[in-house]
């Protein structure tokens, strides 16, 4: 690993962060903080903290020994002065005097000596930062240190690896007693340049930023050479079908099978995220997959995200489905009810009673295809899946030079459980879409937009289909969050089954479809130009069809229900003059919606349409509002207001619809109106 600090760098973070009054050591600690948060192979999301001890100012202007660490829910990579919250540091210095102090009198003490008591709770390993001497401390949990200190005979090896420059700290669970025993293991040799925490992590540490992080380089550094010395081969290949069922069959079968079923019928879901690489293949596709990927996490700290083993899945034969999937579920129901019994087993000897978590994989393995990180948004899917590819990469490098050890199964149940890490996941009332996959068809523009917009808001995860590339990606761009922009003829078969394919890859599955893309063809019936008439049919009819039943096919597949929502017209229910060839196919997919409410609702699947009229929009742009308006010799103003209410209904008033019938859990087959009222387009 290469040193990545640069003096040029360093003084301009000084010199910026000297406009906004932060000191020239907390500018260093954030410079360096960024470096090693930057390095993926040192922490991945908020893993890993960093200190400076420094003084600030109280009130009275008077200085103050301070530490400031990194806060809680703080991402080293993007750090900022507000992240490094700053705690007195003489009270935490006293603490080294008590011999026990329990979790919650440990964040009370931290808060209470907090200089601003808006700051995020300070680091669980805020004592051991403070009870080292070094006025800059760095911590990460570098994958090539946990190759090594996840070994049987891990201190010998630590030993031959970093020599006398590192104290050696066994397994503490984080916390009071960690931060004692790794100050005891520094006192008994104040030159060493770090700690390595045994299955755990490295600390380093100097009178410098600079100094201590280039020590964490090079002990990282140390530690993958021996990595790449002595190796054996690992991972002699598993027999493996010729040919697979491919990850996009796969990933709605796991999807469906990870979700909980609750009581009233509702599925808890999750989103999966799919992974795959030569070094994730060779891994998944190993002969004793079973006891390597079984032994545990790499670091305590990743339970929480992953769970601490993954779920092991039975290589998915080509043409073979219907039994992969069986053999899913059967895992699937195997994994839970072991975790059931490690909960029970576990919470037996602990004193205050913990609420047992969500049963469900977080990380799933597939020989032959890959892994899927699972979490309940697109974001913690994505943490899963990141650990779990570092997970293989430390396994593997571990496997090469002795056998992969973890610490037992009773620790990491205490990290699981631990208050303190728990408080990291946030908590909360989830939003009602949240664990939801929405796929918006002409997401590009107007309504389409403005409805994958209202989704994201309620938090869904959503795919954005349009044949406008540049449009759909701005769109998504704007939502942000990981939505998904996919440029795709909805009229090609092949064109629908491939941004079905790209959303399962990214999500794992679909819930909901809004089929929305349309446009508008005019013409009197009796004189209309039969080719005109099937384009407007391709599109305003078949689209939707093929749309639909892609969607139905994942959505019985994962086994979860679904809701299919149509963009319709007034036209379907109240024509106008000379739009037949719009009107017809849009009453022919009224029909559809219908039909498939009748033919699926066993499926759990539920179908509904929203009929609009007058909606500003590219199919209705400002010149044919004009024209219309003209036409009927009124303002464009009083045009568009043409209804009972009086006011113009706009795409978000739409898009509200869509979100609406997607939560009204035993509402199909209805048509829902928005119109701003118009007795002759009432359904009756
Ligand atoms: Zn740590």
């Amino acid at each position: 690993m290469k040193s990545r600090w640069s003096e040029r760098d360093a003084k301009a973070m000084t010199r910026h962060l000297a406009t906004q009054d932060v000191s020239r050591d907390l500018s260093l600690r954030i410079y360096s903080t960024r470096l090693l948060g930057r390095e993926a192979q040192l922490v991945l999301h908020g893993g890993g903290n960093t200190s400076v001890k420094t003084t600030a100012k109280d009130l009275f202007g008077k200085p103050v020994d301070v530490l400031c660490v990194k806060g809680s829910g703080w991402d080293m990579s993007e750090i900022e002065p507000a992240g490094l919250p700053a705690v007195r540091l003489d009270p935490i210095l006293q603490l080294r005097h008590l011999n026990i102090l329990s979790d919650e009198d440990l964040v009370n003490v931290q808060r209470l000596n907090l200089l601003n008591a808006n700051s995020p709770n300070p680091s669980v390993e805020t004592l051991l930062h403070a009870f080292l001497p070094h006025q800059f401390v760095d911590h990460t949990h570098a994958n090539a240190v946990l190759s090594i200190t996840n070994q049987p005979d891990s201190p010998a090896l630590a030993r031959e690896v970093w020599g006398e420059r590192m104290g050696l700290v066994p397994y503490i669970m984080p916390g009071f007693a960690l931060a004692k025993a790794a100050a005891d293991v520094f006192d008994q040799d104040p030159t060493v340049e770090g700690l390595i925490l045994l299955n755990h992590g490295i600390f380093t540490f100097g009178s410098t930023a600079r100094e201590s992080y280039e020590r964490m380089i090079t002990a990282v550094t140390v530690a993958e050479a021996r990595l790449a010395r002595r190796r054996k081969r690992v991972f002699a290949r598993a027999r493996l079908p010729r040919s697979i069922i491919p990850v996009t069959e796969v990933a709605p079968i796991v999807r469906g099978a990870c979700a909980l079923s609750e009581v009233d019928g509702r599925h808890l879901r999750l989103i999966a995220k799919f992974r795959t690489s030569p070094e994730i293949l060779r891994y998944v596709n190993g002969k004793d997959l079973a006891r390597y990927s079984q032994v545990g996490v790499i670091t305590p700290d990743h339970t929480i995200r992953t769970k601490n083993t993954p779920l092991l899945l039975p290589p998915p034969v080509a043409g073979q489905v219907d039994r992969f999937a069986a053999a899913v579920n059967e895992a699937v129901d195997r994994f839970v009810a072991r975790y059931h019994a490690y909960f029970a087993h576990n919470n037996a000897r602990s004193t205050d009673s913990k609420q047992e978590l969500d049963p469900m994989p977080r990380v799933v393995l597939v020989p032959g295809v890959g892994l899927f990180g699972l979490g309940p948004s697109s974001g913690a899917a994505t943490v899963a899946a990141d650990i779990a590819e570092a997970t293989v990469l430390a396994i593997t490098n571990a496997e090469a030079i002795g056998r992969y050890v973890c610490v037992s199964e009773a620790d990491l149940f205490d990290i699981e459980y631990w208050s303190l890490e728990q408080a990291k996941l946030g908590r909360g009332e989830e939003a009602p879409l949240a664990r939801h996959v929405v796929v918006v068809t002409g997401g590009g523009s107007g309504i389409g937009a403005a409805t994958a917009t209202a989704f994201a808001a309620q938090g869904a995860e959503v795919a954005l289909l349009d044949i406008n590339r540049q449009a759909v990606s701005a769109i998504a761009a704007t939502i942000g969050g990981g939505a998904l922009a996919i440029e795709c003829d909805v009229t090609d078969q092949t064109s629908v089954r491939n941004a079905f394919d790209t959303v399962c890859e990214a999500f794992g599955g679909i819930d909901i479809v809004v089929s929305n893309a349309g446009a508008v063809w005019q013409g009197r019936v009796g004189d209309v130009d039969d080719t005109m008439l099937r384009q407007s049919f391709e599109l305003n009819f078949f689209a939707h069809q093929q749309v639909a039943q892609t969607s139905v096919s994942i959505m019985k597949t994962q086994g979860t229900g679904g809701v299919l929502l149509f963009n319709t017209s007034k036209q379907a229910i109240n024509p106008g003059r000379d739009f037949g060839p719009y009107g017809l196919p849009k009453t022919a997919t009224l029909a559809l919606m219908r039909q498939y409410a009748l033919d699926h609702g066993g499926d759990g699947i539920r179908a509904n349409a929203v009929n609009a009229d007058r909606i500003r929009t590219g199919l209705m742009n400002d010149g044919m509002i004009a024209a219309r308006a003209t036409a009927r010799g009124v303002g464009e103003q009083k045009y568009m207001s043409g209804n009972l209410l009086g006011r113009e209904v706009t795409t978000e008033d739409v898009a509200q619809a869509f979100v609406h019938l997607a939560l009204a859990r035993k509402t199909t087959a209805a048509v829902v109106t928005v119109d701003g009222g118009n007795i002759a387009a009432a359904l009756r």
